[in-house]
């Protein structure tokens, strides 16, 4: 049979498998298998050329127990609903991990913004963020960057908010540039927080990260800072990278510094000098210590999974490992580190940058980095020892601990 691919499907089969590990309350399990609430919106857009195009765009509210919900925004040609559910829902899971006072949420808008001048991709965020006014709020909805969305679209964003609500209000959006009162540390929070989960890991298992060699799948704002990270933080050899045009690999480790200014000149990972071209399932299938997948969804699936070599797979894209695929690398004996553990580093720091909003007092980088350590490390000790504590894998740990603190607090405010 066909795995199921759809992602608010799996979403809810991993949550089922935790629940059943955990013996969660039916009632509980009901209520955390939906969303709040869902809001779709139309947006005209002018384009350059004179014509107005209509985009559509989804903002998901999947739960509130915890506090305010917190979630990134994507703007992927191929959006879906059920791909900003599942997106919601694991926000939701991830606040909770790190134990930050958030709920999850998450936003998308179906378009192409390769195919899009910087003023249309203006105007469309602009559009969005009216179009979800009313939805969102510092103590409502937070939102965020993800995948094709940046720091200078979090300032527009802004910027439509405040001219709505005519008063300033930082607090509304995270990843912010520092200049709109972003955070310090909020640039490579993702892949820095993978990087110290992936050093807790890799002690657990008795693996010295400076002899391992590393594939990192994707040269996004996680992937590229992993590829920084790994190399300053630990003296791995990172020795294939990815993007959407093809992978690269370099037996000796690639210098983040030249691939950067290659990615710059040319757009594209491949052809790097002193690199051999492979394919983007060549790159997963390496022989390595550690692979990172830190692109999109559902890269590792029943096809592929019992071809990874890798002792540990950091993910640090959302969703990457389909349930299938789960289950050969639990039969493997791969440690998984799961996404809304190895890539909460994001909203951790957008957490840091909310808090810093809301009281006016901003941080060193030193101190960002300090405090997302500990909550990743602490984070990471929990997932690791529940996995050992229920005799589960780690994403079903992972979901015990995030579940539990949801559930909690939605039983406590009398929700079932
Ligand atoms: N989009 C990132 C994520 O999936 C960050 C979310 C945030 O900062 O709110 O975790």
């Amino acid at each position: 049979m066909p795995e199921n691919l759809d992602p608010f499907d799996i979403a809810l089969q991993q949550l089922k498998k935790a629940a059943d590990a955990m013996k969660l309350d039916k009632q509980a399990l009901e209520l955390l298998s939906q969303p709040q609430a869902i809001l779709q919106v139309s947006i005209p857009v002018k384009m350059d050329n004179g014509e107005t195009k209509v985009f559509t765009g989804f903002r998901v509210r999947y739960n509130t127990a915890r506090g305010p919900a917190k979630g990134g925004i994507r703007f992927h040609p191929q959006e879906t609903l059920s791909t900003v559910k599942a997106l919601s829902a694991w926000m939701t899971w991830k606040t909770a991990m790190l134990n930050l006072p958030l709920g999850g949420s998450k936003g998308g808008v179906i378009c192409d913004t390769k195919k899009m001048s910087k003023g249309e991709l203006e105007r469309l965020s602009r559009g969005y963020i009216r179009a979800i006014a009313d939805f969102i709020g510092p103590e409502i909805d937070v939102p965020a960057p993800d995948v094709y969305t940046t720091p200078q679209i979090m300032a527009w964003m802004m910027d439509e908010y405040e001219k709505i609500v005519r008063h300033s209000a930082p607090g509304v959006i995270t990843g912010k540039p520092l200049e709109n009162w972003g955070s310090l540390g909020r640039g490579d929070a993702t892949a820095r927080g993978g990087m110290y989960v992936l050093r807790e890991a890799a002690k657990s298992i008795g693996l010295d990260l400076s002899k391992a060699t590393i594939a990192v799948q994707g040269f996004g704002n996680a992937g590229e800072f992993a590829v920084k990270l790994a190399r300053e933080l630990f003296k791995s050899k990172v020795v294939a990278v990815s993007d959407t045009k093809g992978a690269i690999y370099v037996e000796n480790g690639v210098d983040y510094d030249k691939l950067l200014e290659h990615k710059q000149k040319t757009g594209s990972v491949v052809n790097f000098p002193g690199s051999k071209n492979i394919t983007n399932e060549e790159l997963l299938e390496l022989k390595v210590d550690v692979l990172i997948p830190a692109a999109i969804e559902e890269q590792l699936t029943a096809e592929n999974a019992d071809k990874v070599k890798a002792k540990i797979i950091l993910e640090l894209a959302n969703g990457p490992s389909t349930p299938q695929a789960d289950e050969i690398f639990e039969k493997k004996k791969i440690l998984v580190l799961p996404d809304f553990l190895s890539n909460a580093g994001g909203v951790t720091v957008s957490y840091f940058e909310w808090v810093q909003n809301n009281t006016g007092d901003y941080w060193t980088e030193e101190d960002v980095h300090k405090k997302l350590d500990s909550r990743m490390t602490e984070a990471t000790k929990a997932v690791l020892d529940t996995a050992k504590k229920y005799g589960v894998y780690t994403r079903t740990a992972a979901y015990i601990v995030a579940v539990k603190r949801v559930a909690d607090a939605a039983k406590s405010r009398g929700w079932y």
